[in-house]
């Protein structure tokens, strides 16, 4: 279109083309078409409008009329134009009418949802205002009913009446009201149409639901609370709550938020009380029964006093009846001295009278096992000999054994440990069969024996006493049978029964961790039958019974009485000692098992101060069967020993009487220490000290050791506990020990022991005490305390000191020298 290179332009129909030159930089040149397009002018002709058309027909004037249009055309045109200005017409009416159509139907469909949506309003308000009425009618009736109960009987109704009619006058003037307050809620509902519509009515609309809400309405059970809220408010004005008095256990300590839990209180309401008591506790904190039970009235509840201990009695313990028991098999503990032949006897008896009766004789070692004599009576030994296992046992509270067996070697008679068995058998109150053992030996002696034993009180058969004695060899088995029998016959003597038909209860014998099987526990029952299934409790373990297993290592489905068992499917590993019993759930096995734990927890926190002799002395005061105080008495020469005993045998008057259970020479052993504990008795050292084992032992068993070095002292001691007079005592502590490692001589001084002190802390004005192997041989004070040259008021442990007594020479390497105090303390029974 840039050039015009003689070809027809391209233009619009009824337009007039023009040319334009253009001019450019460097001379070029363009003509360029320029086309106007003309306005079509529509004029209407004379004709049409003669034509009945009305109109003026602007077209028929020649003048008017575009150039180049002829008559016809223009009246084609014309035509044209009318029929489209018809149609135009017709098509606005139309839409018009739809229009009118369209809004009437949004009319009316407004007018629905809004008439629907009055009508679930004024139902939902109707709901609401009786809802109110109905509250409000209940308060009224309660108002009535209390000022009726208030008021003198004839005056309270018309009283009452007028109240009520006053409210019933004041009911229509309030209702309009109420009324107008609804229309001016109306007002904003309709404003903030649907969100307080639901809130109000807390019922979801399909109405609602379509209109979508803004999504957070209230759940039901959100609304139902708070109508219930509204409704006690709007009831518990005048009425009170009614209080629930609940009866409250309390341990003998319990923490604060439990309290109140148990109380059904507000924890904080709990320790604003407390506060006001003057107690700054938190919730987490525990308090006493005692201030517990202050806070429980003060809130009105009951208290119920309930002890800890009190988790034990599911535990049955109902007396057996007389028709119930059966005969049950005697147990057998074999004790003597060392090397006297007790574990040959024990398996002597055992491969005589297990193996005999076994196709390919293994036996399986349990910690027990049973045997039959001939004459048949079944006898069930303790597997495990020695005087530990037993006092152990009795310690724990387990008195398992019924007959002791007593085993002398004939060619070596009455040796320390044989009496020290006998003042076992004594303390527990166990009858004893003598087995003078050894008798095949050339050099055996068996009347030695009998005649030692009589200076041990211990009266055998044939010296015309009641105990039972028998010439046995463990070696060669001869007298085995006798022995048996004799066993047999002390235990008919004892009549020994038990109840099989009840819930199981035993004793531990052994127990172990066991690689493939867990904890194993040896159980001999004492009581009922332990069955497979069973769920008990043993010491602080529980468990329930996955398998039972016998001395001949074949599974059991139940044991009876007497009878030794393992026992599979432990928690954990019980105690030798330990006893067993059968519950009736596994909640009240664990909890008893939790329950003796802790118990253990705080009687090892609480050790050292469980058996004093004052409080053995007020047992044995207050508890008249038990008048009689047990001790144990460890001396440094046999005449001492004897003295004491004497002099404590003395003391006994109508209530209390001393009885020594043991006495010997040397320091107090962990044996002693043993033996005291399961006889609840103290131990009296007379010139001699515990050794170290001994003095953990004690500790951790809470037996009391005691040292005198003057026998007036301690018999002063013990009858004046024993008379209940008791005076200012003179208690004196340790604070310290020191090993003597060397001795030198200083001219001048004399002989100065280079020492270090091992515990505590040893001091120059503090008494003294020197002791070899144990065994006081002076006390005195010191007359220096040297700490490399200079004198010194103290030296702590750990350190280096020279030490020199006043008036003393004797000292040697490897003594010890305990340092004390004394102090004068008031003492009181409790
Ligand atoms: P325990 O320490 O009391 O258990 O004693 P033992 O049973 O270990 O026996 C100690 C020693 O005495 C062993 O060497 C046995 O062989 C031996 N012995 C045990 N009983 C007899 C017996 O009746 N006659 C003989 N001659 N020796 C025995």
């Amino acid at each position: 279109m840039s050039d015009n290179d003689g070809k027809k332009t391209l233009g619009l129909r009824g337009s007039r083309p023009g040319q334009v030159k253009q001019s450019f930089s460097h001379g070029r040149t363009k003509n360029v078409v320029v086309e106007t397009k003309r306005k079509r002018v529509v004029v209407p002709k004379p004709g049409a409008a003669a034509g009945g058309s009305g109109k003026t027909p602007a077209g028929g004037d020649p003048r008017k009329r575009p150039a180049g249009i002829s008559d016809a055309e223009m009246e084609r045109r014309m035509k044209a134009l009318q029929a489209a200005k018809a149609r135009e017409a017709e098509e606005a009416e139309k839409r018009a009418a739809e229009e009118k159509a369209r809004e009437e139907e949004r009319k009316r469909r407004r007018e629905e949802a809004e008439a629907k949506e009055r009508a679930e309003r004024e139902r939902e308000e109707a709901l609401k205002a009786k809802a109110e009425e109905e509250a409000r009618k209940k308060r009224e009736a309660e108002e009535a009913k209390t000022r009726a109960k208030a008021a003198p009987a004839p005056a309270a109704d018309p009283a009452a009446a007028q109240a009520a009619e006053q409210r019933g006058t004041g009911k229509p003037s309030s209702a309009p009201r109420k009324k107008d307050d609804r229309g001016g809620a109306n007002d904003r509902q309709n404003r903030g149409k649907g969100r307080d519509d639901g809130r109000r009515s807390g019922k979801l609309t399909v109405n609602q639901a379509m209109r979508g809400g803004d999504g957070r309405q209230r759940s039901v059970a959100s609304m139902r609370r708070k109508q219930e809220r509204a409704r006690q408010k709007a009831m518990g004005e005048n009425v009170e709550r009614e209080k629930v008095i609940r009866d409250v256990q309390v341990p003998e300590a319990i923490v604060v938020s439990e309290l109140a839990n148990r109380m059904a209180e507000r924890v904080a309401d709990v320790v604003k009380s407390l506060m006001k008591m003057g107690m700054m506790v938190t919730q987490n904190q525990a308090i006493d029964a005692d201030t517990a039970e202050l806070i429980i009235e003060e809130f009105g509840h009951n208290i119920v006093r309930v002890s800890d201990a009190d988790v034990e009695d599911v535990i049955d313990t109902v007396e057996d009846k007389e028709e119930d028991l059966e005969d049950r098999a005697p147990i057998i503990t074999i004790m003597g001295h060392v090397d006297h032949g007790k574990t040959s006897l024990l398996d002597a008896i055992r491969d005589a009278k297990v193996t005999a009766g076994e196709a390919g004789g293994i036996t399986q070692h349990i910690g027990a096992y049973q045997v039959k004599t001939d004459s048949g009576a079944t006898l069930s030994f303790l597997d495990t000999p020695g005087h530990a296992a037993f006092t152990s046992m009795r310690a724990r509270g387990a008195q398992v054994t019924d007959i002791v067996v007593l085993v002398v070697a004939a060619d070596d008679s009455v040796m320390p440990q044989t009496i020290e068995a006998i003042n076992h058998a004594k303390a527990a109150g166990v009858p004893m069969i003598v087995a003078i053992n050894k008798c095949d030996k050339p050099t055996a002696n068996p009347d030695q024996v009998r005649a030692e034993l009589l200076q041990h009180e211990v009266i055998v058969e044939k010296m015309s006493g009641d105990v039972q004695d028998v010439e046995v060899s463990a070696i060669t088995g001869a007298g085995l049978d006798e022995l048996l029998e004799a066993i047999a016959l002390q235990s008919e003597i004892l009549e020994l029964k038990a109840n099989p038909s009840r819930a199981a209860s035993g004793a531990v014998i052994e127990a172990q961790l066991d690689v493939g099987r867990g904890p194993v526990a040896t159980v001999l029952v004492q009581n009922g039958t332990l069955k497979q299934g069973d769920i008990f409790v043993v010491g602080e373990q529980w468990g329930k019974v996955r398998a039972l297993v016998n001395d001949h290592g074949d599974r059991v489905k139940e044991a009876g009485p007497s009878v030794p068992v393992e026992v599979l499917g432990l928690n954990g590993t019980p105690e030798a000692g330990d006893v067993l019993n059968v519950v009736d759930t596994e909640a009240q096995a664990r909890e008893i098992a939790e329950y003796r734990e802790q118990a253990a927890k705080d009687k090892r926190a609480a050790a050292g101060a469980a058996t004093t002799l004052e409080q053995m002395m007020a047992k044995a005061k207050a508890d008249k069967d038990v008048a009689e105080l047990p001790i144990l008495v460890k001396a440094d020469v046999q005449g001492s020993a004897e003295a004491i005993v004497q002099a404590m045998e003395k003391i006994g008057n109508e209530e209390v009487r001393v009885r020594v259970l043991h006495y010997g020479v040397g320091a107090i052993t962990e044996t002693d220490v043993g033996l005291a504990e399961a006889s609840g008795a103290p131990v009296i050292g007379f010139n001699v000290r515990a050794n170290a084992s001994a003095r953990n032992s004690a500790n951790q068993k809470g037996v009391e050791i005691r040292y005198y070095s003057v026998i007036y002292d301690l018999v002063d001691d013990v009858k004046a506990a024993a008379s209940g007079l008791l005076s200012a005592e003179v208690r004196e502590n340790f604070i310290g020990y020191a090993e003597i490692r060397e001795v030198f001589k200083v001219s001048g001084v004399g002989k100065v022991a280079g020492c270090l002190v091992t515990e505590g802390v040893a001091r120059r004005s503090a008494g003294v005490r020197l002791l070899r192997d144990n065994v006081v041989i002076h006390e005195g004070t010191l007359k220096t305390l040297k700490r490399f040259k200079d004198e010194v008021k103290e030296v702590l442990s750990g350190q280096e000191c020279g030490m020199a007594f006043e008036n003393y020479d004797d000292i040697r390497p490897n003594d010890v020298i305990e340092i004390f105090e004394r102090e004068e303390v008031e003492r009181t029974l409790d």
